[in-house]
């Protein structure tokens, strides 16, 4: 077996997508000396900003995909879903880290769920669904409540339906290959975050904890407030799934935590995640760096937590009444802004986040949303 290549700093790292992902990663691999390419559909977007080279061309494009690998030493990815084709063309002409094999489960909820379960990893109970005939009989199997969800291309609960009785099943409409999934009657979420490299060491974030609004992402704050035994259950059950996948790379394991504190693993990411934006300024090496140290095959770096901290996601609703008070949250000391330079705030669209750093959780939570709701001059958000 020939030994994995290294990619030293100097060398080119092409990232396919080009969102706030990317840009926190082009600037992670900037400091480290490293150029970047981005490779997606948009043009002016915000990792193309920071890159040295912003390709805007569809992910079918073949001579594209092919021209911008051969570009590039190294290729990653800040979003799975990737058309598989494209990844192999790209694989002719540079490393690919995580390898396509990874995408092809991340990208599709119904065979990511399959893996995990044949692996022995705790899933919800879930059935495939195409039909209506399938659907009545995943209900009867599984029980209401259910949730639906697509089985492609979902995100931030994009594509997803809860069914409450047997009765509404008539009224659903199937978009397209489904999976049906038991209701989970989580005490909270939380995610975990793990780096593994070339030689199949696994680095582990802290446990983040999760707060959702309207099924998108709203406050992560680290540490997470749950027992030392279930942080550590947690850690264990992402390098267990990133060994399982053979990742060279970053995953984001999201996680349901029952009330008798056992945990379910809902989704996975083989990329950055937006719970993991706090350890940009909390941790010794924040995920973005993890992942290019990952995929280029150098030594990981500490995960370790330097403070607590809280995230809270900045959305394009804030814009709603004219442009946000700046100076109203960097008048918070301990608050740092990060935007993503996108020109539209439309609502729900994630145009940054705030960090706070505390002495602990919950004060970092206060913090966090009272910044954010100080940049609507509201008392809290
Ligand atoms: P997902 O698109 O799978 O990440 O789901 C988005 C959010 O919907 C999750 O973070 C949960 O808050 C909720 N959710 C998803 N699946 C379930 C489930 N089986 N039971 C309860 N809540 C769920």
């Amino acid at each position: 077996m020939t030994a994995p290549r290294v990619f030293p700093p100097g060398s080119t790292v092409g990232v396919m997508g080009s969102g706030q992902l990317g840009r926190m990663f082009a600037i992670a691999a900037r400091r480290m000396g490293y150029r970047i390419h981005v490779f997606s559909p948009e043009r002016d977007t915000p990792a193309g900003a920071l890159a040295d080279l912003e390709v805007a061309a569809p992910y079918e494009d073949e001579a594209a995909v092919k021209a911008f690998a051969a570009g590039v030493d190294v290729l990653t990815f800040e979003f799975e879903n990737i058309p598989a084709r494209s990844v192999e063309w790209a694989a002719a002409h540079c490393t690919v880290r995580p390898g396509g094999h990874v995408l092809h489960i991340c990208q599709h909820r119904l065979r990511e769920k399959q893996f995990l379960a044949a692996a022995g990893i705790p899933v919800a109970p879930f059935a495939p669904v195409d039909t209506q005939a399938e659907l009545r009989a995943a209900l009867e199997a599984l029980g209401t409540p259910s949730v639906l969800k697509t089985a492609a291309f979902g995100y931030d609960g994009k594509g997803q339906q809860k069914i409450t009785s047997m009765a509404e099943a008539g009224s659903i409409a199937l978009n397209g290959p489904s999976v049906l999934e038991q209701f989970i009657p989580f005490a909270g979420e939380v995610s975990v975050i793990v780096a593994r490299g070339v030689d199949g060491q696994t680095v582990t974030f802290p446990v983040f904890e999760n707060i959702h609004r309207n099924h998108i992402l709203d406050i992560t704050v680290t540490p997470a407030r749950i027992p030392p035994a279930v942080e550590a259950s947690a850690r264990a059950l992402a390098c267990a799934v990133a060994e399982e996948l053979d990742l060279i790379g970053l995953l984001a394991v999201e996680m349901f935590l029952l009330p008798d504190s056992t945990l379910i693993v809902n989704e996975l990411a083989p990329r950055p995640h937006n719970s993991g934006h706090g350890t940009f300024d909390a941790c010794i090496t924040s995920q973005f760096e993890q992942q290019l140290r990952a995929i280029c095959g150098l030594p990981l770096g500490s995960a370790e937590l330097l403070r607590p901290v809280a995230m809270a996601n900045l959305l394009g609703d804030l814009w709603q009444d004219g442009e946000p008070d700046w100076a109203a949250a960097a008048a918070y000391p301990d608050v740092k802004i990060h935007l993503y330079g996108k020109r539209g705030p439309r609502p729900g669209r994630k145009m940054g986040h705030l960090t706070a750093l505390a002495r602990e959780t919950d004060s970092a939570i206060a913090i966090a949303r009272e910044a954010r709701a100080s940049l609507t001059g509201k008392r809290l958000g």
